[in-house]
């Protein structure tokens, strides 16, 4: 009996120690996501078939990342087609077109054109910028 209070004493204090570790909240959402973008990218210029595979898998992921109110970053989000979610890789399945100092994607699969405003080099998107850093958490791998 008493050997069984001390384990469970040790495991009390062992709970203890792990919550001073910061948890991150929707990590297990943040590796789905993550596995379903490779996945998407692995899959995009195999075939036919394994394309609409790639479509499927990037609208999970939009999918995911909304139920789980977590932004995708802006440069994975810059990559997917706002019609049909394909992932848009240039010269294979998006034309990209400069004018008027503006980049153009066109998805050949819907034609929906995305547009990059070339005019200021100096602009970062706000994800990008310094003060859009709150804070970095270091996690362990456990
Ligand atoms: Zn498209």
């Amino acid at each position: 009996m008493s050997s069984q209070n001390t384990t469970a004493r040790a495991e009390n204090s062992s709970v203890n120690t792990n919550s001073k570790i910061k948890k991150c909240p929707g990590k297990d959402t943040f590796q789905r996501m993550n596995y379903l973008y490779q996945a998407c990218n692995a899959t995009a210029t195999e075939n036919a078939a394994s394309n609409s595979a790639s479509i499927l898998y990037s609208n999970l992921l939009v999918a995911i990342s909304k139920k789980a109110v977590q932004r995708l970053d802006i440069d994975l989000k810059r990559t997917l087609c706002k019609g049909c979610r394909s992932l848009l890789l240039a010269g294979v399945n998006c034309k990209v077109r400069i004018k008027k100092k503006r980049s153009i994607w066109i998805c050949t699969n819907c034609s929906t054109s995305k547009v990059f405003d070339l005019r200021n080099p100096d602009y970062q998107p706000w994800p990008q910028q310094a003060e859009s850093l709150v804070e970095v958490i270091d996690y362990k791998n456990d």
